[in-house]
């Protein structure tokens, strides 16, 4: 599980308010209120721990509004874990205010794959009727709801094999953790992943029971059913053997490093291992020929620490690869930020969609499947015909064996 407000009393009761995280909250450029600030939430989460505010809608509306995008976390000149002490207000809240939507939503339906895919059939069956678009135009929708785009017909699930053998000789045996985003909204990324894997010489195994990696159950504050995904899903990957863990989502990466249930198991960011398995086989690499740029991915740069890699892979497989100004700013997706606080998620992805045009690159490419659907939908809203893609699958074409 993890840590609760109480085990964070030593770091809250730290902060000595400086205001040096301001600087660098993307919520309170924005927003430009001091309860948006990244120490007036860990103020916030001190006084509900304890009980000098009641947790109610209030408190709640004030603490949804993060990212959890961890660049105060990174900020701060004492260290203080401001996403985990967020994340732990949330936790709280989920159990001294429940919301029944929220439980409804990330225990109930979000746990459980058949579920998840119920939800997702429906919603491709709305979308097919229009009524999604009558919805939003109506405003009987939130405008969030048209963030996912149209989702494609066959999630990955259905179309990868279970198990893809290595092209050629065997040089590691990998589990691929296929997140719910990847799988519903990025089948052609997840396809990609495979293919590039098993032509550097992995077998590639992608266990049919695994759920959700526990990140939106987090950030929603239901951390009990988290810990039991990560449980579920680090067993799993214990049965089968696996020489490493390997997703194309930097969120769920992020989430299975720092679940403690995957310890002892070997989780390894894509990029980097592509990275290795290339500089180690030097496989013949055709070249990208227009001017692409790259968006960090909070959850990979600030959560991981991750940056030289990806960059590294698209210098290998770009004419022209191109940095952008404030690449490592967040887009303003944030899970379901977009959703909750769509205005103010459209303001802070406008200042990225301004750099990415000013960058000249005809092709963006990034590793976080929320971050692809945020930054399709702002370039969409901004007119402009620049594709937004998953590194791997430049990487496909690259190595020949993209789909
Ligand atoms: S930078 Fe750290 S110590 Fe300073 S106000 Fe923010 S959280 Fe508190
Ligand atoms: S995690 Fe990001 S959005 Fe949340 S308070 Fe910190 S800087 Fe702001």
């Amino acid at each position: 599980m993890p840590e609760d407000l109480e085990g964070l009393k030593e770091q809250y009761l730290r902060c000595v308010r400086c205001g040096q995280c301001r600087s660098v909250c993307p919520v309170f450029e924005v927003v430009k209120n001091e309860t948006a600030t990244p120490r007036g939430k860990v103020f916030l989460a001190h006084l509900l721990a304890t009980g000098e505010i009641e947790a109610n809608a209030q408190v709640q509306a004030q603490l949804s509004r993060c990212l959890l995008c961890r660049s105060c976390s990174r900020e701060c000149p004492s260290a203080i874990p401001v996403h985990q002490i967020v994340t732990a207000a949330r936790a709280e809240l989920a159990v001294k205010a429940p919301s029944l939507v929220k439980r409804l939503v990330f225990r109930k339906i979000w746990t459980r794959p058949r579920r998840l895919a119920l939800a997702a059939g429906v919603t491709r069956n709305i979308q097919a009727l229009g009524l999604d678009r009558l919805g939003l135009y109506l405003r009987l929708l939130p405008p969030g709801f048209a963030l996912p785009g149209r989702l494609p017909r066959r999630p990955a699930h259905t179309i990868i094999p279970a198990i893809t053998p290595a092209t050629g000789e065997t040089r590691l045996r990998v589990g691929y953790f296929l997140g719910c985003s990847t799988n519903f909204l990025l089948p052609g990324a997840a396809a990609n992943t495979v293919a590039v894997l098993s032509s550097l010489g992995c077998e590639v195994v992608i266990p049919p029971e695994l759920k959700c990696c526990g990140l939106p159950q987090l950030a929603s504050g239901e951390a009990a059913a988290a810990s039991a995904l990560a449980s579920a899903n680090s067993e799993v990957f214990r049965r089968l053997n696996v020489q490493a863990v390997v997703s194309d989502c930097a969120s769920c990466t992020a989430t299975l490093k720092e679940s403690p249930e995957f310890d002892g198991l070997k989780v390894t960011e894509l990029s980097e291992l592509l990275l290795e398995l290339i500089q180690k086989y030097s496989p013949g690499l055709k070249q990208i020929q227009k001017p692409v740029t790259y968006h960090d991915p909070c959850h990979l740069a600030k959560a991981q620490g991750i940056t030289a890699a990806p960059r590294e892979l698209l210098r290998l497989t770009c004419m022209d690869f191109r940095e952008m100004d404030g690449a490592a700013d967040c887009c303003g997706s944030g899970g379901a930020f977009a959703l909750y606080h769509y205005r103010t998620s459209m303001s802070i992805l406008n200042k990225k969609i301004a750099n990415i045009k000013k960058s000249g690159a005809e092709i963006v490419a990034t590793s976080c499947p929320t971050c692809i659907m945020q930054l399709r939908h702002g370039l969409a809203a901004h007119g402009c015909k620049i594709d937004v893609v998953h590194t791997v699958e430049l990487l496909g074409k690259t190595l020949g064996r993209g789909t």
